[in-house]
């Protein structure tokens, strides 16, 4: 058994994090008091990927629930799947974050953080071998991105060979609240590439995008935008969760996505998009499927693949369909779009099949892609985030939890690195390395070597 613990922290995190449950529970046919209602044997055969077993034969999810106000996961408690979840799981404050990344990080989370640790060893303990953890935030506000980053560097510490995946919602102002999301958002990107492993983008800037353009619904709600991120998410963890070959654990997956440590930032797609209730207008052939799939406008990040080069890429699809004609639909677009793809990492596309549709759809896919133009989100960010630090504008909420300046500036260090290094990567090309390496090779030999 290779267990993931999950965790959701904050007003969004526990919003996406509970539709997830939502969603994954239909699939596995385990109803809301956590009985199995099932009719195939592959919904549980890898069923404590995700869930505890509880003697009375529940399946028990393996979640924490945090928060540093009550109100969000009272909600949880009371909605459709509120009576699933281990109540000691639940673990919340009553001060909340106003927003501040210092006072999840520092202050108010740095209090409750002991009380969320306490819970994930206990799950942990009872492990056969966890594999590793999912955490699921926003960046923009204060407890899912402050106090969400401090307990993923506190895992990192605690289990330093275990993987951590998050889902992150990356804050825009077309769906923000205030106007310090771009400080706690980069204050967390500049945590989650020293400390995560695998980070799956989820961008509310695209995700407004997608809900008015393609949808064309006139004022998306959130509940629009997490109907989108929780058909990602089932996709994304499909082969964690289903029998199978391809990325079947998280390390698995990290080995064939991440060249290089931190670019581990990747963008997601799906195919077919559908609003919330909304039954699908068609059944999509392979095809259709594909071609969607890669399309920039079904991309859960806001930007164009076309303006980078895909370094690696990774696609599931669900649901009865041809293998063979995956496989070639899938060529074919390498084929036709070869530039878009790194030449110096061969067979950097990867593909699987999986049986089991999500719920409601006959069949969908989910692509997963590391590439080099995600560096148009964090420049958007960054833009953001110095507008505002170059007046040095709202700093005393943070210097005022006892934040240092200095911290502010390597955070933006760290990201415009990160931008750097994703050009860097761009325009690297097969023959420039090799070149690089006779140069090397002839300079070696001048000295003397
Ligand atoms: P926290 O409770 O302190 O972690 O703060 P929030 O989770 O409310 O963080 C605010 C950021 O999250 C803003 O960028 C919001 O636009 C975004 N956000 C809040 N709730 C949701 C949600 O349910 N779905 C999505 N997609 N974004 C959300």
């Amino acid at each position: 058994m290779r267990e993931i613990l999950h965790i959701q922290g904050g007003q969004c995190g526990n919003q996406i994090g509970s539709k997830f449950w939502e969603v994954v529970c239909a699939e596995h046919g385990i109803d809301q008091t956590g009985r199995y209602q099932g009719d195939s044997d592959l919904q549980l055969e890898r069923v404590n990927v995700y869930y505890n077993e509880a003697s009375c034969g529940r399946y028990v999810p393996r979640a924490v629930l945090m928060d540093l106000e009550p109100g969000t996961m009272d909600s949880v408690r009371s909605g459709p799947y509120g009576q699933i979840f281990r109540p000691d799981n639940f673990v919340f404050g009553q001060s909340g974050a106003g927003n501040n990344w210092a006072k999840g990080h520092y202050t108010e989370g740095a209090e409750l953080i002991d009380s969320v640790l306490d819970v994930v060893r206990k799950e942990a303990e009872n492990c056969d071998c966890l594999q590793g953890f999912q955490v699921c935030h926003s960046l923009g506000g204060g407890t899912g991105s402050g106090m969400g980053t401090l307990l993923i560097s506190k895992i990192r510490e605690e289990y330093p060979d275990r993987m951590m995946l998050t889902f992150s919602v990356f804050p825009s102002p077309k769906v923000s609240d205030t106007v310090v999301e771009p400080y706690n958002a980069t204050l967390s990107v500049h945590q989650l590439v020293e400390n995560a492993d695998e980070c799956m983008v989820l961008d509310n800037e695209a995700l407004y995008d997608i809900c008015f353009r393609t949808l064309k619904l006139s004022t998306p709600s959130f509940g629009d935008l997490n109907h989108l991120i929780s058909a990602t998410m089932s996709g994304v963890t499909c082969c964690l969760r289903f029998p199978g070959q391809l990325n079947s654990d998280l390390r698995k997956l990290a080995v064939n996505l991440i060249p290089f440590p931190r670019l581990h930032f990747f963008m997601v797609g799906f195919a077919p998009l559908t609003s919330r209730g909304s039954q699908q207008y068609r059944n999509l052939t392979v095809p259709e499927l594909t071609q969607q799939m890669w399309d920039s406008k079904n991309m859960m990040c806001a930007a164009d693949p076309r303006h980078g080069r895909y370094l690696t890429a990774s696609a599931m699809f669900r649901g009865k369909m041809s293998t063979k004609e995956v496989d070639e639909q899938m060529l074919n677009v390498q084929n036709k779009n070869s530039s878009y793809f790194v030449e110096w990492i061969p067979n950097n596309v990867k593909s699987t099949v999986c049986d089991i549709p999500p719920t409601g759809l006959k069949m969908a896919s989910t692509f997963i892609g590391n590439s080099t133009s995600i560096q148009e989100m964090f420049r958007r960010v960054s833009e953001q985030f110095t507008a505002m630090f170059r007046r040095k504008a709202f700093l005393h909420w943070y210097t005022g939890e006892g934040m240092d300046e200095m911290e502010f500036t390597e955070a933006e260090s760290n990201m415009n690195d990160l931008v750097s290094e994703y050009q860097q990567y761009q325009d690297a090309t097969a023959e420039e390395e090799g070149e690089y390496e006779d140069e090397e090779a002839e300079y070696e030999q001048e000295e003397g070597y």
